[in-house]
């Protein structure tokens, strides 16, 4: 496997390009917008875009999702249904943000805990993490070692928890319970912000770390 990350929109977003170099096929993992970026990072390593998945449905993650998919004809997997009032909510975060040509969309196959995406010879484990959104997902390679976690945990933060739907203990018990469980040596890639690995995040996280009995109550992105 082999992924390129494309900050994309004014959020800086970690849009990722994941391929698999045998096939050259490809996913795009939270294509927020800047889509002739992305399209062009794809040509270069001559990639074929196989399918678009969602972490989770807010507008620098998922809002050129219906753009992309219906450009390339690609199906959209993810992000959990507990989303779907986010995509449906999809041109009203455009307007709120600024954000041109945002449409809401359906995912092709919304995911559960415990699914599996392939593209390739790439496979991808789903984890069901709710909190900074209710049907956040993040994607996990165990055999490479390094998972897509959005806006569930960032380098030395966690993701935002006072958005709609959006819920403080929820969060705290997807990153101990469903990804520090993966090993302390699984990197893995924000929604924002550099790359970092569960066991750095456990050891010295302010709000998830080994110190911190109950963490402190705020975040970012
Ligand atoms: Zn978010
Ligand atoms: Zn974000």
């Amino acid at each position: 496997m082999r992924a390129t990350i494309i900050p994309v929109t004014p959020f800086q977003q970690n849009c990722s390009l994941v391929w698999c170099p045998r096939t050259l096929s490809a996913a795009v993992i939270d294509p927020g917008g800047d889509l002739e970026q992305i399209l062009a990072a794809a040509q270069e390593e001559k990639l074929r875009i196989e399918k678009i998945l969602l972490t989770h449905a807010h507008i620098d993650h998922a809002g050129g999702t219906a753009a992309l998919a219906t450009q390339l004809q690609v199906p959209v997997e993810g992000p959990h249904v507990g989303d779907k009032f986010w995509i449906d909510q999809m041109p009203e975060q455009g307007r709120t943000f600024g954000f041109p040509r945002c449409e809401s969309f359906t995912p092709d196959r919304w995911l559960e805990d415990g699914d599996v995406v392939q593209f390739g010879d790439v496979r991808f484990d789903v984890k069901h993490c709710p909190g900074h959104t209710p049907g956040h997902v993040v994607f996990v390679s165990p055999p490479q070692k390094v998972a897509f976690v959005g806006d569930v945990l960032f380098a030395g933060s966690i993701g935002r928890t006072d958005f709609p739907g959006g819920d403080y203990d929820t969060l705290i018990h997807s990153i101990r319970d469903k990804l520090f469980p993966l090993g302390d040596d699984v990197r893995f890639v924000p929604g924002h912000g550099p790359m970092s690995t569960f066991g750095d995040e456990r050891r010295s996280n302010p709000f998830v770390g080994d110190a911190v009995a109950g963490g402190s109550r705020r975040g970012a992105s």
